[in-house]
């Protein structure tokens, strides 16, 4: 619903019945919302009223003020669409009214688009997962090896364009594996970027090594080269460089290789290519978690495309990956008596579900251009509000556009984004903020942190004026259109806070 379609419920206690059923028909909500001049809520006006003012042979000129009292059943602005559907289903109501602290109806909330709740990024399966799961069973490969993980390594690597690729049960594990493979150990420290998910750096911990955290630069939103370049100075200074450096391609946005890897090579210090949320993009042309030592990508069911859950680890070092499969079988050795040298761990991808992703694989391409064709869709949709900043995807970058991030700018933006969310969430659409940064997290408190530039945070700038919004390649364009009318709407009516800041 937009301004004009809300504003068209609204009407005064002045309103005669007669006029209430005209707009009633008009608007086709079943429903009116009675302000004052105070703006303040005095009640609604559902065809059943004027049903019952008529069988009680009520004049069509009296107004709707002297209707029978009614206290109107209503929700504050931070109700969430659980709790507006209890109302709802409570109340036997269909509509509800969205009070703010005044008193004053800012919204209304409908049952019929509450049934299809809009994720940020759900599974969209392809035509021939099916088969490939099928085979599995028909052949009882229900292990974690088999054709379908043989299969899945080899299509991946191709589709990519690397040597060598071993199936995991996690992008975590595929993380974890890769630090474990870099020789990462206890008391280690390991350069990480802050801005990302808590996966890309807990491994850190696994290994009982220390995390120090790189802030992002506003241009990819990845991780800066200028604080990367005065943490390894520091780490020189003290005498104790990094193990690995783990860079993290975001929202599925490759970093900017030509800056960030000269200066891990200077130190020679190996990179572990966080590529989760970016299979499928690509960078001047390569494809995305093909640039370090180590690629990881992941297939949870958030992902561009998933297993359900797994991961891959990727590198064009046959040693390393041969290694990998070794360390996620629980390190064996070639004897028939299990015999174990080194710690292993159980890592490796089902053949089942290795299956999902050898289909999911066939349509990666499209996914990347239904996730692009949805952030063009929202950009072109918005583009005369003012104080959006889409994230940005510099020459040479091509982003899948995982998720669709921006950025609200100028007074009270950081308000206005919860503002948003609140808003959307009450619809039952699901946006979040940019990802909360590694070094205000309470599990790293005290972590050595290196920002953009002295006294210039900017992934903090991001975490608190940054959002995503519903991005999967599977949402209609009617969803899309939904999205895109709250939006607009909740950005418009959060133009108040602009005023008080
Ligand atoms: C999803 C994600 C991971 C972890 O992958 P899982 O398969 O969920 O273990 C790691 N890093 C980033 C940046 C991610 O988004």
């Amino acid at each position: 619903m937009n301004r004009q379609e809300f504003e068209a419920l609204c009407v005064s206690p002045a309103c005669t019945l007669r006029e209430a059923l005209q707009r009633l028909d008009a608007t086709a909500r079943g429903v009116l919302l009675v302000q004052g001049d105070d703006g303040v809520l005095q009640r609604t006006v559902t065809d059943g009223d004027l049903r019952r003012a008529r069988l009680q042979q009520t004049d069509d000129e009296t107004p709707v003020a002297n209707l029978p009292a009614q206290t109107p059943i209503t929700v504050g602005e931070a109700a969430g669409a659980g709790a507006v559907l209890a109302v709802m289903d409570a109340h036997q109501i269909d509509h509800v009214p969205v009070l703010n602290a005044s008193g004053c109806a800012v919204d209304a909330v409908f049952r019929r688009e509450l049934s299809q709740r809009i994720w940020l990024s759900s599974p969209h399966l392809g035509e021939e997962e099916i088969a490939f799961v099928d085979e599995a069973f028909k052949t009882n490969w229900i292990a974690p090896l088999g054709p379908n993980v043989d299969g899945f390594e080899r299509e991946l690597a191709a589709h990519v364009g690397i040597g060598h690729a071993a199936a995991l049960s996690s992008g975590t594990a595929a993380l974890h594996l890769g630090l474990v493979l870099l020789g990462v150990q206890a008391g280690d420290t390991v350069f990480c970027s802050s801005l990302t998910f808590v996966a890309s750096c807990n491994p850190i911990l696994y290994c009982a090594a220390t995390p120090v955290f790189i802030d992002a630069e506003p241009e990819t939103w990845n991780m800066s080269a200028a604080a990367l370049e005065r943490a390894f100075e520091a780490a020189r200074r003290d005498g104790r460089l990094p193990r690995c450096v783990i860079l993290v391609n975001l929202y599925g946005q490759s970093a900017d290789m030509d800056a960030l890897l000269p200066i891990c090579e200077r130190y020679g210090v190996p990179v572990l290519e966080d590529a989760a949320e970016s299979l499928g993009g690509r960078y001047k042309g390569r494809s995305s978690g093909t640039f370090g030592r180590i690629g990881v990508y992941s297939f949870n069911g958030n992902k561009i495309i998933t297993t359900s859950g797994g991961g891959m680890l990727v590198a064009d070092d046959a040693d390393l990956v041969a290694r990998a499969r070794k360390l996620s079988t629980q390190a064996r050795d070639p004897a028939p008596h299990y015999q174990h040298s080194e710690l292993g761990f159980n890592y490796r991808m089902s053949n089942v579900l290795a299956g999902i992703g050898r289909g999911q694989l066939r349509v990666l391409d499209q996914r990347v251009a239904q996730r692009r064709r949805v952030f063009e869709r929202y950009r072109q949709a918005l583009i005369d509000l003012p104080d959006i900043h889409w994230m940005p995807e510099p020459e040479g970058f091509q982003s899948t556009r995982w998720l669709t991030c921006l950025t609200l700018s100028g007074p009270a933006a950081r308000e206005r984004c919860k503002v948003v969310i609140q808003y959307l969430e009450r619809h039952s659409i699901e946006a979040r903020p940019v990802w909360k940064p590694m070094h205000l997290q309470p599990l790293y408190a005290g972590a050595i942190y290196f920002s953009h530039a002295p006294g210039e945070d900017v992934s903090s700038m991001l975490f608190h004026h940054g959002l995503c919004l519903p991005s999967g390649s599977n949402t209609s364009e009617d969803q899309q259109d939904r999205v895109i009318t709250h939006l607009r709407r909740a950005l418009l009516q959060s133009e108040s806070l602009r005023a008080i800041a």
